[in-house]
Order: structure tokens, then sequence, then C-alpha cells
């Protein structure tokens, strides 16, 4: 071990007794919604999770409901946490614990990293926090606030360096407390010792043990070799309208966005003119086409630039929704029933709050 941060641990602990934020999953720490809580939370923030696992449990309350749930309501549940790969694991691991484990998730490290959807971080998180095991739960929050304490410029983007952490943290954890303990680690990077160089130190309860705060080195660290550039995409979206119905499509099976729905695009992003050539190529007969702006959404591999128009359309469509994978869709299927990914949200909210015959 580099450095030894034994010292850490009683800080940690006494700070999070007075400082951890009060969290339904933290409250009442069930098995099942530490899980749920804490897959939700690896992409997005806790302020942000907590509206959607109310919701989640209210209407999935239990690892049986989930393992049964019909596919339609499950993404709409997640509607807006993106990543849906990540519900749809967890409901394959409920079903896998409904027949392997009798409906109850296992204590056992070992056993919660077979599941679908559940790695090194999550497994540990569930099993020193639902279970008391001692096992670390080492995630970007985690290695950023002990590579400062440490003082380390070790690239924390390499997977040897997690699992030498892993290893350190498994030597100071304490043994009655090794959820509490993790949580610590977890909630100091969330609260106080921030992301992007902006670390609230005077209120950090090891900043007389924390090397890159004495050696003035916080703006330095954590070290993360920078990644490949993100791959741009231009699109054109359309939201093609007719008697206050909408056509919207359900994407393939494999790759990003995978079974999601979505309105209908096209490649590039069409300039007015060109929009009505591909129209007029189509023989698609309408009343008028109004400019819905431009929008950006970034996925961690690619940048989606778009262009979006609505189409007010008149004749027939039926060309449109010959192939089963087009739905002619109103507000309130959209709304409630099907689930658009948020990449989709500044064109999506035209229908759900726009009045589109007054444009
Ligand atoms: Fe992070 Fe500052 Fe605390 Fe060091 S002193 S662990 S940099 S918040």
């Amino acid at each position: 071990m580099g450095y030894n941060y034994e010292a850490v641990v009683p800080y940690l602990l006494d700070w999070f007794d007075y400082n951890a934020r009060i969290l339904a999953w933290r409250e009442n720490p069930k098995p099942y919604y530490v899980w749920v809580s804490e897959i939700m939370l690896q992409q997005t923030r806790v302020e942000a999770v907590k509206g959607y696992f109310d919701r989640f449990i209210s209407a999935l309350p239990d690892i049986k409901t989930l393992a049964e749930a019909e596919e339609e309501k499950l993404l709409k549940l997640w509607e807006g946490l993106g990543y849906y790969n990540r519900v749809r694991n967890l409901q394959k691991a409920a079903q896998q614990v409904m027949t392997e484990y009798a409906g109850e998730l296992p204590p056992d490290y070992d056993k919660l990293l077979n599941l679908p959807g559940i790695g090194a971080y999550t497994a540990g998180a569930i099993a020193s926090i639902a279970f008391q095991i001692p096992v670390p739960a080492v995630d970007g929050n985690v290695l950023r606030v002990m590579k400062r304490i440490a003082g380390s410029f070790d690239d924390i983007t390499k997977e040897l360096i997690k699992k030498e952490l892993s290893q350190d943290i498994l030597q100071i954890m304490p043994k009655d407390r090794p959820g509490d303990f993790n949580q610590s680690l977890m909630e100091l990077g969330a609260t106080v010792c921030l992301p992007n160089g902006k670390p609230l130190c005077e209120q950090c309860p090891v900043m007389h043990l924390c090397k890159a705060f004495h050696e003035d080195n916080i703006m330095k660290l954590p070290v993360k070799a920078t990644k490949k550039e993100r791959r741009r995409e231009n699109h054109t979206i359309l939201l093609l309208e007719y008697q206050n119905k909408y056509i919207i499509h359900k994407r393939a099976a494999k790759g990003l966005l995978a079974g999601l729905w979505e309105l209908p695009s096209l490649e590039n992003k069409l300039n007015l003119q060109e929009l009505k050539d591909t129209l007029k190529s189509w023989e698609v007969q309408y009343d008028h086409i109004s400019t819905m702006g431009e929008a950006k959404h970034i996925f961690s591999h690619v940048e989606w630039h778009m262009i979006g128009y609505h189409v007010a359309m008149k004749g027939d469509l039926s060309q449109f929704i010959r192939e089963n994978t087009y739905v002619w869709a109103n507000q309130e299927e959209i709304r409630d029933k099907y689930s658009i990914p948020n990449a989709f949200s500044a064109f999506t909210n035209e229908i759900r709050g726009i009045n589109l015959s007054d444009k």
C-alpha cells in the first residue's frame, strides 16, 4: 500500500454519522432497494434519482413484481434515466433471482456478481450496505477521493489501479460497519470532494490527512487518461402529424437505444428546401412544415446533432405504417405508454406541451 489509509477510517465514519443525506434506500436498506438505487445511480445524480426511485418502488415493490413486469411498463418507469440496458438487466437478474434464489437476493458477493448488470462496484455496494459483508465498492467517486487523499498520480481509468485500490480498501475496511464506510467514501465524493477541481476542502473531515491538499495538487488530481473523441452524427428528426396523431418508430432490437421508440429521422441535417424535396420524392402531401429548432444529445461514444421539423400531413399515410415497427400514436399514448428516450426530448416536448394546430 503506497499510502496508509488506516487513519482516515474513524474520521470518515464520524463525518458520515452526522452528514449522510437522508435517502429512502438508506433509511430502509432492504437488499432490493439498495440494488435498484445503485443501478439508477450508475449514471445519474442522487437528487435526480430520488423521484424515479419512489415511482419505481411503488409500481414494482419487490423482486417478483419486477421479474413479471411488462417490458413497456418497465421502460416507461425508466424513461428519462437513459441507458436502458440497465433496467433490462435489472429485470433479467430479478427473473434469475426468482428461479435460483427463491426471490431473495443472495447475501454473497460472488453470487451477486454473477447476476446480469451487477459488476464489482454494485455487488460490493449491495453486499456491504444491505448485508454488512466487508467488501469494497469502488466507483469514480471513491477513486477520486482516495487518490486525492494519497496524492497519487495513478491513472484512474486503468483497471489495475482500481483493483489495487480495492485491495487497499479491503485491508482497512471496518468489519463492524462496512456498509457505512463504503457509503462515507461515496458520500464524501458526491458532496465534498467534488469532481472537476472543485472540492470543498474546508468542509472535509480528512483534510489534515490529504496529500493533494497539502501538496497543492487538488486541481491536478485525479489523473484520467484522455478519452477517445466521440463520433459526431447529424440527423433530421421528423414530427409527422396527422389529425393529432404522430408517427413513432421502434428502433432495432440491438445497438444504441435498442428496442425503444423514436421519432422518425433522416441522416444529415436537412434545410427546409431539402426536406420539402425529400417529402416530394416520397409523394407525401402536407399542409405546412415548421421548424422545431436544433438540439444536441451526448451518448458515451457518439454525439447526435439534430434539427427537427413538424410536418402537418394530409392525405393517405398508409405508406408509413406498412411495417409494424411504425405506429400512429396520440399525445396520451406518447406520454403514458411508449418510452421515447431523452435524446428526443427537445422534439417530443413539442407533442406534450404545445398545441401544434396553433402554430
Ligand atoms: Fe478531497 Fe479536499 Fe478532502 Fe482532500 S481535503 S479529500 S481534496 S475534499
